[in-house]
């Protein structure tokens, strides 16, 4: 078993000048036994953390972690039976491969040298790196070596893992490489997973769900799906999805949102969620989901000039302005368009996400329904569904 729940954790620190920093805040996240987490934010969110609150390396200031219904919050690492994979593989240089998955075990269990032996053969299987076994870390590649710090972490038999940026320390090759590895080992070992990182495409690719911190702050927990599709607020909708997504304040004016630039006509559904909350709003649009050319269509049909022309091999990213904010378009990759051509776009009034100008809570999301129709209709359908 490895469920884990983190209740109101809380971690300040102090700075010389007596000021507090809150590295993480009221964190409530609960994790599913054999479920696999990325915790991801910027730089400085609280990611490590948390991590570390979790594994035990921080005391947190106020909150629990519970592990299979049990606190574990006072407990000392070793006696969590959780084991962390770090970012600069932390081997010990003058032990072989071999001793350096063998040393925690030696150290906090009573096995035998011969049990010890075969678990570590066992994980070297695991993670093909029989051959490697008899090496010193500094023999070793970036690669080799965080397989030999994954296998040190799979030979503890712990029930949860917990990785800090494991693979940033890989070139970008052998980095995808490793994320599907550590992937597919993770389905295959079945073990609570929390790995921590700042890139979002790790993020979107590698885990069950995903929880989205900024400032210390949970600001969602969803799938990558979900986070993506459906973000709360406009910091996830900005952090999820790569290039970002395309922010322009407008104002509603009688159905019709309207920035400098452009226009984005609303249904009535929309316009009446929108009408309750107030007048002026941030819209948001990703870059695959702007119609252009031929596929632009109906009134709010505008155009602009295309600045910067980026062909990526699978798609083509287009760079304009739109009402003095910098916009990306994305096309396919056999577009013609060059830089300084101007071209028609519009907005599909189905794809956009509306936040709040001052709380840049999510009010309208591409889940939101566009008639009142569908709105009752996905209403019986949650309420069957309940049933
Ligand atoms: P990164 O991706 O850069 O590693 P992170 O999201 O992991 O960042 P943390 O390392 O958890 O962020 O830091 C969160 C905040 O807590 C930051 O403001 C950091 O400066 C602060 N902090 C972390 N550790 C300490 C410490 N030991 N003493 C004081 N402040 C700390």
């Amino acid at each position: 078993m490895g469920e884990l729940n983190l209740e109101t954790l809380k971690k300040e620190f102090g700075e010389a000048g007596g000021k507090r920093i809150v590295a993480v805040e009221d964190l409530d996240i609960d994790i599913a036994d054999g479920e696999f987490l990325i915790l991801v934010g910027p730089s400085g969110c609280g990611k490590s953390t948390t991590l570390r609150c979790i594994a035990g390396l921080e005391q947190p200031t106020s909150g629990e972690i519970v592990l299979d219904g049990e606190a574990v919050t006072q407990r000392k690492p070793k006696d969590r039976n959780m084991a962390m994979v770090f970012q600069n593989y932390a081997l010990y240089p003058h032990m072989t491969a071999r001793e350096n998955m063998a040393f925690g075990l030696r150290m906090t269990t009573d096995l035998s040298n011969d049990e010890i032996d075969e678990r570590v053969v066992d994980a070297s299987e695991v993670m093909d790196i029989e051959d490697l076994l008899e090496k010193k870390p500094g023999e070793l590649s970036g690669g080799q070596q965080q397989r030999v710090a994954l296998g040190r972490a799979i030979v503890r038999d712990p029930e949860v893992f917990l990785m800090d940026e494991p693979l940033s320390n890989l070139d970008a090759k052998l980095r995808t490489q490793m994320r599907t590895e550590l992937q597919d080992l993770q389905q295959r070992l079945d073990v609570t997973t929390i790995y921590v990182t700042h890139d979002q495409t790790e993020a979107m690719t590698m885990g069950d769900r995903i929880a989205i911190l900024n400032d210390g702050k949970l600001q969602q927990v969803g799938t990558p799906s979900e986070c993506y599709q459906e973000p709360e607020n406009q910091f996830v909708a900005g952090f999820i999805g790569s290039p970002s997504m395309n922010f322009f304040n407008v104002k509603l004016n009688d159905g019709v949102l309207v920035g400098d630039d452009f226009q984005v006509s609303v249904s009535d559904n929309i316009n009446a969620e929108l009408t309750h909350a107030g007048s002026e709003f941030v819209m948001g649009i990703r870059p695959e989901e702007i119609l252009t050319q031929d596929k632009a269509s109906g009134e709010d049909v505008f155009t602009v000039e295309i600045n910067v022309v980026e062909p990526l091999g699978d798609v083509t990213y287009l760079y304009t302005e739109i009402g003095g904010s910098e916009a990306t378009i994305s096309v396919n990759r056999n577009t013609e368009i060059e830089p300084g051509d101007e071209i028609q776009i519009s907005f599909p009034q189905d794809e956009i996400h509306v936040f709040d100008s001052q709380s840049g809570d999510a009010l309208i999301t591409r889940g939101t329904p566009a008639s009142e129709d569908l709105a009752s209709e996905a209403d019986s359908s949650s309420t069957r569904s309940e049933a």
